[in-house]
């Protein structure tokens, strides 16, 4: 698939593609499969390249147009906002550190041949923390062998190129954390279970197995060892991104519901129910926490993100705010289930849908108890990363 030349702005062309997505979204949910379609539009109308660099032919923009894009996307379909997002944001953290254009042969392949990126950091062995990653990367002759299991890919079904993480040890036998972006290769990578889940069932997450996975060094994100830099330097562009992904679709269920009480009579009403006390009070609880939430979520793609600085502190404070516009969006939805009533767990109604799938943004990094705990410590004036942890 040749990716299409990035014209319109992100949002011109969410909003072009929202309709098709929306109409596939019920489909792909059910038999949790892949939207193919939708990625090779995303592709085909250079959504997919917006945030590669202008001085690479890409879209260049800015994370504030990426948010408001994935909004929309996400209020027509959350997988697909959800897969792409993977790529969209991934891009623009590796770019974030590629001081020397050593992935100007990727960010190629994403404009000119449509390229697409999926990523793999959560393992078995570490969950969410994805800074200790425990995928061995044994130095051979040019690079590097990578064998380990990685429990989550999403987007692996579309993806033309692997963004992995993986440990080598140093000198004194300490591991040393690193991030490649590769081709995907004909070999080393197994699907070993896939993706079948309660929510976000159309985003193809599947685990997979690294084995001897040849990763040469020209594929590595920074330097070795930098891979903790590269998650705090490029942390805007994820955890907002993410944020938006589940914002949209709480915007969504408050869209729906309201339309829909709107239109719904019951034979003991003389009127609508949009009229009743406990539909209005709710409806406008739905709104306020949207309101808060948005605000959270733009006032952190406005901040400084000039993180060397303090690396750490941006990494927190972009931290508190995914998890808070998460929690929010996850209350939206299930108000939006109370005001809907038993119907919004049929099958057909797109509610029950977007409740499954606004909880994966509780589970997504980062995670909300070391969040909390590295906030809270900024807050007292612990010192953040000091071991023991609580101890001494
Ligand atoms: C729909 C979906 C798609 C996903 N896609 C991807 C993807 O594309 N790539 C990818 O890499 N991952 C992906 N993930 C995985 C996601 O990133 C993980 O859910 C996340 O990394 C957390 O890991 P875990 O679920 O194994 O939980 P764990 O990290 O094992 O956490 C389990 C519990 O332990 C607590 N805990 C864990 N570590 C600590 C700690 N250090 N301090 C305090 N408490 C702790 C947690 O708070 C939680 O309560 C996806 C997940 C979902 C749901």
């Amino acid at each position: 698939m040749t990716a299409g030349h990035v014209r319109s702005s992100a949002v011109d062309i969410a909003r072009e593609l929202a309709p098709s997505l929306a109409d596939r979204a019920a489909e792909h949910d059910r038999d949790s499969s892949f939207p193919h379609e939708n990625f090779d539009k995303l592709v085909s109308s250079g959504y997919t390249a917006l945030t590669v660099p202008k001085e690479h032919g890409g879209g260049g923009i800015t994370l504030e147009e990426l948010c408001r894009a994935q909004e929309i996307l996400a209020g027509a379909c959350s997988s697909t906002a959800f897969a792409v997002n993977m790529h969209i944001h991934g891009l623009a953290m590796i770019a974030a550190m590629d001081q020397e254009d050593r992935h100007a042969w990727a960010y190629r392949a994403v404009v000119q041949d449509g390229a697409v990126i999926a990523g793999g950091f959560s393992e078995p062995g570490i969950g969410g923390n994805w800074w200790h990653p425990t995928t061995a990367a044994t130095p051979v002759d040019g690079g590097y062998l990578l064998n380990g299991r990685k429990g989550f890919f999403t987007g692996f079904p579309a993806a033309t190129l692997l963004f992995v993480s993986a440990a080598d040890k140093d000198d004194r036998g300490r591991p040393k954390p690193l991030g490649f972006l590769l081709p995907r290769p004909e070999k080393g990578v197994e699907v070993i279970a896939e993706w079948d889940a309660a929510g976000m069932r159309a985003t193809g997450s599947h685990a997979l197995e690294l084995k001897d996975l040849y990763a040469d060094s020209r594929y590595l994100i920074g330097d070795a060892g930098q891979l903790p830099l590269m998650f705090m330097r490029g942390v805007h562009w994820a955890w907002c991104s993410f944020a938006s992904v589940f914002l949209g679709t709480a915007q969504a269920a408050l869209d729906y519901v309201a339309a829909a009480q709107r239109e719904r009579r019951l034979a003991v009403l003389d009127r609508t129910i949009a009229h009743l006390p406990g539909v209005q009070f709710r409806v406008a609880d739905m709104a306020t926490k949207l309101a808060a939430a948005r605000a959270h979520l733009y006032a952190a793609v406005r901040a400084d993100h000039s993180v060397d600085v303090d690396p750490l502190g941006h990494y927190i404070e972009m931290s508190v705010m995914k998890n808070a516009v998460c929690k929010l969006a996850h209350e939206v939805v299930t108000l939006a289930l109370q005001v809907q009533g038993g119907s919004a767990l049929s099958s057909r109604n797109p509610l029950q849908r977007m409740y499954r799938d606004v909880v994966a943004g509780l589970l997504v990094p980062p995670n909300s108890d070391l969040t909390a705990e590295w906030s809270g410590k900024q807050s007292l004036g612990v010192p953040v990363l000091d071991e023991p942890r609580w101890g001494g």
